[in-house]
C-alpha cells in the first residue's frame, strides 16, 4: 500500500518519526495508503528549508515566479484525470465533481496567481512637489498555510498560489483527512522544477503539524481555512505572537426566495447550494427561507427533485451524492438530524445512512436531508452541520427573512432569489455576509474578494487582497 511522503527542501522524505496514520477511502471505510504521522521536528526541517529558500525567491524576477506558477498549473491541467480520481477517492465526492470544479479551479488558482503577479503594483503619494512617497510591497517571509479537508487541492492551492507569487516561501499542511492530491501536488513541483525548499508540504494531524506551524516563532504569518473553533485556538496562540492571519471560517448561510425568482432557476440551483460535495462546501445554503405564498410549492417541488438525486458509488458518473468525508463526519451530521428531531422538526426526505451495495456497503453514505417546522433560532439552525442536510422555513416579510438571516454568529455566504431589482440591492446592503449572491451561487471571479464577517473569518482571499495579505507595505519618504 502506499505510503505518501512529505516534501521537504524538493524532496520526498519519510516523516522524522517514521510512523504512519491510515488514510481512509470514504466510499468503501477501508484503508487504502499511509500518510506521515509528522511533528513539530518535520516543521521544523520545513522552516529551515523555507527559510533558506527564501533570500532568493523572495527576489527572484516576478516574470520567473509566474513561470513556475504557470508551468504548475498546466501540469495540473495535464494531470486533471489523475488528481480527480485521486481527490475522489481521498474526499468521496464524486469524480465528476472533482473533474469539473476542484481540479480545474486549483489549475486555474496557479494561472490567476500566476498571471496576477505580473499585474500587481503599489502606490506612490506625492506631497505637492516638497516629498515624495512611495510604497514598497515586500514578502512577508515563511507562510505558514493551513488548509481542510472539503476541497482539498482547490482550498490548498488557493493559499499556495498567491503565497509563492509574493514572493513567500511555504511551509503547507493539507488536512490529514484528505492528503492525497497535496502529495501529487508536491511530485508535480518536483517536475516543474520549483526549487527546493520554496514550498514545502508536511502532513499529519492538526494537533501536532498544524500547532507546531502556528506556533512557530519564526512563521509571521498564517492562512487558514478551517472550522470556527480550529480557528478561535489558531487565534489564541498567533495573536499574541503578532503573526499576520487570514482565517477563513465556517458558516451557516441564508437562502432566500422571493415568491417574485424565476422559479425554475432558482429550484435547479436550491438543488446545488444545498447537497453539492454532499453539503460540504462552507458556501451551501443550508438555511433555506421561502416567502409563504410559495412556500408549499418549494416544499413539494424540492422534495420531489431531492429524492431523484443518486446517491452512491463516487466513481459512477451518474451520482450526485457520493460519500461523507469520515465516519466521524457522518455520525455528527446523524447527531444533528436527531437533534432536529427533538427541536420539533419533521423529516421531509432522507434523514438516515444510505446503504450503497456490495463493496461499498461500509462507506459513509447519506440520503439528503430536508427538514421543516423548526424554528429560526434553535441549534439545528444555528450551528453549522456541513453536510447535506437543510432546514426549509416560511417567510412574510423582507425584514422577518432578513432578521433570520442575520441571526446567526457566521456571515460567510448568502443568496438571494428575486426579480425585484431594488429590493436585491436592499438585501445585498442588509445582509450580514461577505459575499451576496444574488439569482447565482457559487459564481467565481477569483478578482473579487473573498471571507466572511463574524465568527466566519478574519481577513479576504482571492484577487490583489491574497497578494496584499503575503507583502508588508513598506513606505519611503524622499524629501525632494
Ligand atoms: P478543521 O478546523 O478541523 O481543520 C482545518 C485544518 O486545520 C486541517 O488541516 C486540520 O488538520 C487543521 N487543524 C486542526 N487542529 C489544528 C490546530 N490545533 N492547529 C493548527 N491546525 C489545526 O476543519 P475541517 O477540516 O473539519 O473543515 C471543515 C470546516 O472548514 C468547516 O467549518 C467549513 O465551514 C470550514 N471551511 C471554511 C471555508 C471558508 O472559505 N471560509 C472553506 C472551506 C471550509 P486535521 O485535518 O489533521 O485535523
Amino acid at each position: 500500500m502506499q505510503h505518501i511522503k512529505n516534501y521537504i527542501n524538493g524532496q520526498l522524505i519519510e516523516p522524522v518519526s517514521k510512523t504512519y496514520l491510515d488514510n481512509y477511502n470514504p466510499s468503501n471505510g477501508k484503508v487504502y495508503s499511509y500518510i506521515p504521522d509528522s511533528d513539530g521536528k518535520d516543521v521544523d526541517l520545513a522552516y529551515a528549508a523555507a527559510n533558506a529558500a527564501f533570500k532568493e525567491w523572495s527576489t527572484t524576477p516576478k516574470d520567473k515566479r509566474s513561470y513556475y506558477l504557470l508551468k504548475i498549473a498546466s501540469l495540473i491541467q495535464k494531470n486533471l484525470d489523475k488528481l480527480a480520481l485521486a481527490e475522489s477517492i481521498d474526499n468521496g465526492k464524486p469524480v465528476k465533481l472533482a473533474k469539473s470544479i476542484d481540479i480545474p479551479r486549483a489549475a486555474a488558482n496557479f494561472h490567476f496567481y500566476g498571471t496576477g503577479i505580473l499585474h500587481y503594483s503599489s502606490h506612490a503619494h506625492d506631497m505637492e512637489g516638497s516629498a515624495i512617497n512611495y510604497t514598497l510591497r515586500q514578502p512577508v517571509g515563511v507562510a505558514g498555510c493551513i488548509s481542510p479537508w472539503n476541497l482539498p487541492l482547490y482550498l490548498f492551492s488557493w493559499k499556495i498560489a498567491p503565497a509563492l507569487a509574493a514572493g513567500c516561501t511555504v511551509v503547507a499542511k493539507p488536512s490529514e483527512i484528505t492528503p492525497m492530491t497535496a502529495y501529487l501536488l508536491s511530485e508535480i513541483c518536483i517536475e516543474a522544477g520549483l526549487p527546493a525548499g520554496v514550498l514545502n508540504i508536511v502532513h499529519g494531524l492538526g494537533g501536532k503539524v498544524g500547532n507546531a506551524i502556528v506556533s512557530h516563532k519564526d512563521i509571521p504569518l498564517i492562512s487558514f481555512t478551517g472550522g470556527t473553533v480550529t480557528g478561535k485556538h489558531i487565534a489564541s496562540i498567533a495573536a499574541p505572537m503578532f503573526k499576520k492571519m487570514s482565517l477563513e471560517l465556517g458558516g451557516k448561510n441564508p437562502n432566500i426566495i422571493f415568491a417574485d425568482c424565476d422559479y425554475d432557476k432558482m429550484l435547479t440551483t436550491t438543488i446545488n447550494s444545498s447537497f453539492s460535495n454532499q453539503g460540504q462546501i462552507c458556501l451551501c445554503g443550508s438555511r433555506i427561507f421561502v416567502e409563504r405564498s410559495i412556500y408549499e410549492k418549494f416544499k413539494k417541488d424540492f422534495v420531489a427533485k431531492t429524492k431523484t438525486l443518486i446517491v452512491g458509488d463516487p466513481q459512477n458518473d451518474k451520482t450526485r451524492i457520493g460519500a461523507i468525508v469520515s465516519k466521524s463526519h457522518q455520525e455528527k451530521i446523524l447527531s444533528y438530524i436527531e437533534l432536529a428531531k427533538t427541536e420539533g422538526g419533521t423529516i421531509l426526505c432522507g434523514g438516515k445512512k444510505h446503504s450503497a451495495p456490495g463493496e461499498l456497503s461500509e462507506g459513509y453514505y447519506l440520503e439528503p436531508t430536508i427538514i421543516e417546522g423548526l424554528k429560526y433560532d434553535c441549534r439545528t439552525n444555528q450551528e453549522e452541520i456541513f453536510g447535506p442536510v437543510v432546514t426549509i422555513t416560511p417567510f412574510d416579510t423582507e425584514e422577518e427573512a432578513l432578521m433570520m438571516a442575520n441571526s446567526t454568529i457566521y456571515g460567510l455566504a448568502s443568496i438571494v432569489w428575486t426579480e425585484n431589482l431594488t429590493r436585491a440591492h436592499r438585501m445585498a446592503n442588509a445582509i450580514h455576509a461577505g459575499i451576496v449572491w444574488i439569482n447565482c451561487w457559487l459564481l467565481r471571479d477569483l478578482r473579487t474578494p473573498f471571507g466572511g464577517v463574524k465568527a466566519s473569518g478574519v481577513g479576504r482571499e482571492g484577487g490583489f487582497e491574497a497578494l496584499d495579505f503575503f507583502t508588508e507595505p513598506k513606505n519611503v519618504c524622499i524629501k525632494l
